[in-house]
C-alpha cells in the first residue's frame, strides 16, 4: 500500500472537528484513504513526503451537476433562455450520433477542466438521446476511469413529448410542425428499468471512483409511473434520485397549468420528495415549496452561473439553507455555463446572492459557498460519508494550492480568498482516491496536448454538421419564442429575477 505524507501545511478539513478553520498540520494517505490529520504527525518511514509549506491542503471540489453532452459547445450560444437554448443545445430534430471516438473525448475534456479546476467528483446527467446504450455509456465511464475523477453517471431519461412537457405546447406549435415532431413511442418504462439495472451492474464500481445514479429529466417530461419505477430502484440501490425542478419560470407556469401545482408539491404528493432526491436548480420555488423541501431533507444541485446564463434567475438559496435543504454547486452543462469551473460558481453563487435583498445579514457567507463546493456537493452526489472533507477513514480526494500565488497575496482570509478571489490558478496539486492526477498544474493520466489537438482538429467538420442542425431546429424557434414570452409574462406569486422583488 502507497502512502504519502504532506507535512507542514495550512490543512482546511471541511469536516470533523476543525469545520472551515484553517489549521497548521500534517496529512498522511494510506492507500485511497486518509489515515491520520493533525499537527506534528511525526517521520513515516517508507512515506513518500510532499512538502507542504507554503500550501493549502483542502478537499476536492464537488460539481454537483453537469452533463457531458453539452462540452465541445462551450462559447457557442448567448441571449437564449432556457426554452430556446434547448432547440439549438438538444435539438429536436437530430442529427447522427456522435461517433464513440469523440464521445470519449467529449466526456474526458470535461474531465480534465474539472480535474485541473480542482474537481474531485462530478455528477454528470448525461443525457445521449434516443438512445440508452450499454456501449455508448461505458465509453463515458470509461473516460472518467482513464481521467482518474470521481463521477457519478446517469442515463438520464424522459417519455413526454417535448411538446407536452411544456405550458402552451401543442397549441402554440403549428400543426405541420408538430407532425414533424413525430418521434413514435418513448422509451417504456420496463425497458429502462431493465437498461438501469444492466448499467448498474456494469458500471457500479464502490470500491472505487465510479457509480450509477438514477435520473429521470424532470417531473413535466416523466410519466409518474416511470419516475415511480425510478424512485424505487434509486431507494433500492442507496443512489441518487437526480432530477431537474423549477428551473424557469416556464416551468413554474408550467407545472401549474398541468397539475394546479407547483412541480415541487406534485412530486411531494407522488410520494418522490425524500431525502434521497437531488434537484437541479430549484429557482421558481415558492416558501411552501422550500418548507416541502426542507422537511423532507432533499438536496439541491445550485447552478448560479447556468442560471445566469439562460436567465433562469436567481435561486433563493439563503431560504433554503434556512430549510435545512442540502445544498451542492454545479456548473450545469458546459454549453450553458461556459466552463467546468466551480471556482466559477462558488465566486459568482456567493457574489449574486447580494443583488437579491438590502438584508445584507441574510446574503451567503465565503463558509457557506465553499461548504456547498465540497462536503455539501458530496452530500448531493450519495457520497458526503466517503469525500468532500478530509477526515481519518475517508478516501483522498484533495487538492493543494499555492499560497504565494496572487489571489492568496496578500493573505487575509483563505476562505473568502477561496470564494471571492481564487480561480484554479493556484492549484499545484490535486488527489483522488489517493493517487495524485494533477501534479505541477499537469495532468498525470493523460497526453493533453495529445487530446486537444485531436478534439481541434475533429470540431470543424462536426460543428458544420451542428449548424446545419441548428437550421433546421430554427423553424420551431419563433414557436418557442411565444411560448416563453407568454409564460414569462404570466403572475406566478414570486419573482427570481435581479433587480426585482427578491
Ligand atoms: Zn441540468
Amino acid at each position: 500500500m502507497s502512502t504519502t505524507l504532506i507535512r507542514g501545511a495550512t490543512i482546511l478539513a471541511m469536516g470533523g472537528e476543525h469545520g472551515s478553520t484553517p489549521f497548521a498540520g500534517d496529512l498522511l494517505v494510506e492507500g485511497n484513504r486518509i489515515a491520520a490529520i493533525g499537527p506534528g504527525l511525526g517521520d513515516r518511514p517508507g512515506a513518500r513526503q510532499i512538502d507542504g509549506r507554503g500550501r493549502l491542503v483542502m478537499p476536492g471540489l464537488v460539481n454537483a451537476h453537469t452533463h457531458s453532452g453539452e462540452t465541445f459547445f462551450r462559447g457557442r450560444y448567448e441571449r437564449l433562455p432556457l426554452e430556446l437554448w434547448l432547440l439549438y443545445a438538444y435539438p429536436l430534430l437530430m442529427g447522427p450520433l456522435l461517433p464513440p471516438r469523440l464521445l470519449y473525448l467529449r466526456t474526458l475534456l470535461l474531465a480534465m477542466e474539472s480535474l485541473k479546476g480542482g474537481v474531485t467528483l462530478l455528477c454528470d446527467d448525461f443525457f445521449d438521446p434516443p438512445r440508452h446504450d450499454l456501449d455508448r455509456l461505458g465509453t463515458v465511464f470509461r473516460a472518467y476511469e482513464d481521467a482518474g475523477i470521481r463521477a457519478n453517471v446517469s442515463s438520464a431519461v424522459m417519455n413526454i413529448h417535448p411538446l407536452d412537457a411544456i405550458a402552451y405546447g401543442r397549441e402554440t406549435m403549428p400543426v405541420a410542425l408538430q407532425a414533424r415532431l413525430d418521434f413514435g413511442a418513448p422509451i417504456s418504462s420496463a425497458a429502462y428499468i431493465d437498461y438501469c439495472r444492466s448499467a448498474f451492474a456494469a458500471f457500479q464500481d464502490k470500491a472505487g471512483r465510479l457509480r450509477f445514479m438514477i435520473a429521470p429529466s424532470a417531473p413535466q417530461r416523466c410519466t409518474p409511473y416511470l419516475m415511480q419505477a425510478c424512485d424505487e430502484l434509486a431507494r433500492q440501490w442507496r443512489v441518487p434520485f437526480h432530477t431537474h425542478i423549477l428551473e424557469t419560470k416556464t416551468q413554474a407556469v408550467t407545472g401549474r397549468l398541468f397539475h394546479g401545482k407547483s412541480l415541487i408539491r406534485y412530486l411531494h404528493d407522488l410520494g418522490l420528495l425524500h431525502s434521497g432526491v437531488t434537484i437541479a436548480h430549484s429557482v421558481w420555488v415558492s416558501d411552501e415549496d422550500i418548507a416541502l423541501m426542507g422537511a423532507a431533507g432533499c438536496s439541491v444541485a445550485h447552478n448560479a452561473v447556468s442560471n445566469l446564463k439562460l436567465g433562469a434567475g436567481i435561486a433563493p438559496l439563503r431560504r433554503l439553507l434556512d430549510a435545512g435543504v442540502t445544498v451542492g454547486l454545479g456548473t450545469d452543462g458546459v454549453c450553458s455555463n461556459d466552463t467546468a469551473r466551480i471556482f466559477d460558481v462558488m465566486r459568482t453563487a456567493a457574489l449574486v446572492q447580494s443583488a437579491t435583498g438590502p438584508d445584507h445579514e441574510r446574503w451567503v457567507t465565503a463558509a457557506e459557498i465553499l461548504k456547498a463546493a465540497t462536503l455539501g456537493g458530496a452530500r448531493t452526489a450519495h457520497l458526503g460519508e466517503i469525500t468532500g472533507s478530509l477526515e481519518v477513514g475517508k478516501r483522498a480526494d484533495l487538492i493543494m494550492l499555492r499560497l504565494d500565488s496572487l489571489a492568496f497575496t496578500p493573505l487575509n482570509d483563505i476562505v473568502r480568498q477561496l470564494v471571492y478571489a481564487e480561480n484554479g490558478a493556484s492549484i499545484e496539486r490535486v488527489m483522488v482516491e489517493g493517487e495524485i492526477v494533477v501534479d505541477g498544474g499537469r495532468l498525470t493520466r493523460i497526453n493533453e496536448a495529445a487530446v486537444l489537438a485531436e478534439i481541434r482538429e475533429a470540431m470543424p467538420a462536426l460543428m458544420a454538421e451542428h449548424a446545419e442542425i441548428e437550421t433546421r431546429n430554427a423553424i420551431f424557434h419563433p414557436h418557442f419564442e411565444a411560448i416563453h414570452r407568454r409564460a414569462t409574462a404570466e403572475e406566478v406569486g414570486m419573482d427570481r429575477y435581479a433587480g426585482t422583488r427578491g
